[in-house]
């Protein structure tokens, strides 16, 4: 009889143990395949804080001006939320890739366990289109600014109860026990794939291993609930680290790899025109839109030149008619309405920025690659890869003043550390962006041309930059 055929069924062949950080992780990657009760324990405990965090402020009058963090359950939910939960969320991408998603999530909880229920239906081609992470990112950032989504819990329970509810009808209606609406639907997904190309850890693949493995009897097949090609799989974009793989086939580990790694090795190859889109006109054009337009005095000037054309045409309307709550901020009793003017100068601005910002940055990519020599929008689209720590850091900077202001507040206040931090962030990701285009043109080119491209991408991240240095120190 053949040997194979005694070989006892491996549906989790142990992998030669690794020493050092490698063990380490590996363990780490066994442990939530096999603590996966304790996994699902965790998520529906985040799934309950998530429920309370959403609804209780809803039931609740708005907070008095005189109230805190510590005595007032919206203050403490708005925190939790805005000042926490989401700035940390997005760094932990950076830190852990997308941990957060396959541990954490609470909608990726929902719509995975109603999906075990799912009618299981094909999916329809509309919505596996390419283009879902940039638009919902987009649509959800600019209406969150249009109802103060930040500010007040109905329109978080609207913007965020919204999204939780589509991801379960998805889960109803496509993917039995998968995460359909997560792959191709959840408006951070797309954000949180980027950020995590940058994560020091990853679910490895080891391509030799597997092929090795398909001697012996094929295992039971795993459930990836994103619907990630496991054997193909080479980064972290994708993957939800949930752990579920590990070890199959003797072949999949958890493991450490330089930050640069997928960018510069993986990105190329699969970098595409959406993903472009959402880094330089979504993360670095809509978002610093987005988080400008109440600060800015151009924002100031450009509604009082509009209003004072609207007074001299006799057209009074646009500024003294507001909408409802569910379309634009309308809080009368705490003195915070936005007009029609208001409105329409809010979704101009936010536009103007996004084609200014993002314009500017393509032209000074393209002159990039064409430092390095011929033409090439693979390159192009390569290129704006590098760029991803200066659109996470932005992201991250803007949310996290929604922290900053909430402590100052309180009474909490460190401006000079909060500025000197800023400062660090900012400076360091202009630096891991131009070595970034260092590293990835080295892949095209060597000598001067290498240089001009790194340092076209180094101003690039700069100019980005820039846009912070306005918010937090000029204006
Ligand atoms: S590839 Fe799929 S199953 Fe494996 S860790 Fe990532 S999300 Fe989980």
């Amino acid at each position: 009889m053949p040997s194979v055929l005694l070989a006892p069924p491996r549906s989790h062949a142990a992998p030669p143990k690794p020493a050092g950080v490698r063990g380490a992780l590996a363990a780490l990657g066994e442990a939530m395949r096999r603590h996966r009760r304790t996994i699902q324990a965790l998520q529906w405990a985040v799934v309950g804080i998530y429920l309370m965090l959403l609804v209780v402020p809803v039931l609740l009058p708005l907070p008095p001006r005189t109230a805190h963090l510590w005595n007032n359950a919206t203050l403490a939910a708005a925190f939790a939320f805005w000042g926490l939960w989401w700035p940390f969320v997005l760094l932990s991408m950076v830190l852990i890739g997308r941990t957060w998603c396959g541990v954490f999530c609470p909608e990726g909880t929902l719509t995975e366990a109603v999906s075990r229920r799912s009618l299981n239906r094909a999916l329809p081609h509309w919505l596996t289109w390419r283009g879902w992470p940039f638009t919902a990112f987009v649509c959800t950032t600019v209406y969150g600014q249009m109802v103060s989504v930040y500010q007040y819990p109905a329109p978080a329970l609207l913007v965020l109860g919204g999204s939780t509810v589509a991801a379960m009808a998805v889960g109803l209606m496509y993917g039995r026990n998968k995460r359909v609406w997560c792959r191709y639907l959840c408006p951070v997904s797309g954000v949180f794939a980027l950020l995590a190309k940058l994560a020091p850890v990853h679910f490895q693949v080891d391509t030799a291993a597997w092929e090795a493995s398909r001697q012996a009897p094929r295992p039971p097949a795993i459930n990836c609930a994103p619907l990630v090609p496991i054997r193909t799989m080479q980064g972290a974009s994708a993957c939800h680290m949930c752990g579920r793989c590990s070890s199959y086939r003797g072949a999949i580990a958890l493991a450490p790899r330089s930050p640069q790694h997928e960018v510069v090795n993986v990105a190329g190859t699969r970098a595409n025109a959406w993903e472009t889109a959402l880094i330089l006109f979504g993360l670095m054009g809509v978002a610093v839109g987005a988080f400008h337009w109440s600060a800015s005095p151009w924002f100031v000037d450009a509604k009082q030149a509009v209003a004072d054309a609207l007074v001299n045409a006799g057209v009074i309307w646009p500024l003294a008619q507001s909408a409802p709550w569910w379309l634009l901020t309308d809080y009368p009793g705490q003195n915070d309405v936005l007009t029609l003017l208001d409105g329409a100068m809010l979704l101009l601005y936010i536009a103007a920025t996004a084609i200014v910002c993002g314009g500017a940055l393509s032209a000074m990519l393209a002159a990039s690659v064409r430092a390095a020599g011929a033409w090439s929008w693979p390159r192009f689209h390569h290129l704006a890869q590098a760029l991803i720590p200066m659109a996470g850091c932005g992201v991250f900077l803007g949310l996290s003043a929604m922290t900053v202001t909430m402590l100052h507040a309180e009474g909490l206040e460190w401006p000079q550390g909060v500025a000197v931090a800023r400062a660090l962030l900012l400076a360091g990701a202009v630096l891991w962006c131009g070595w970034l285009g260092w590293d990835i043109a080295g892949r095209w080119t060597g000598g001067a041309r290498r240089v001009a491209v790194a340092a076209g991408t180094t101003v690039a991240a700069a100019a980005s930059g820039f846009c912070w240095v306005l918010l937090f120190w000029i204006w």
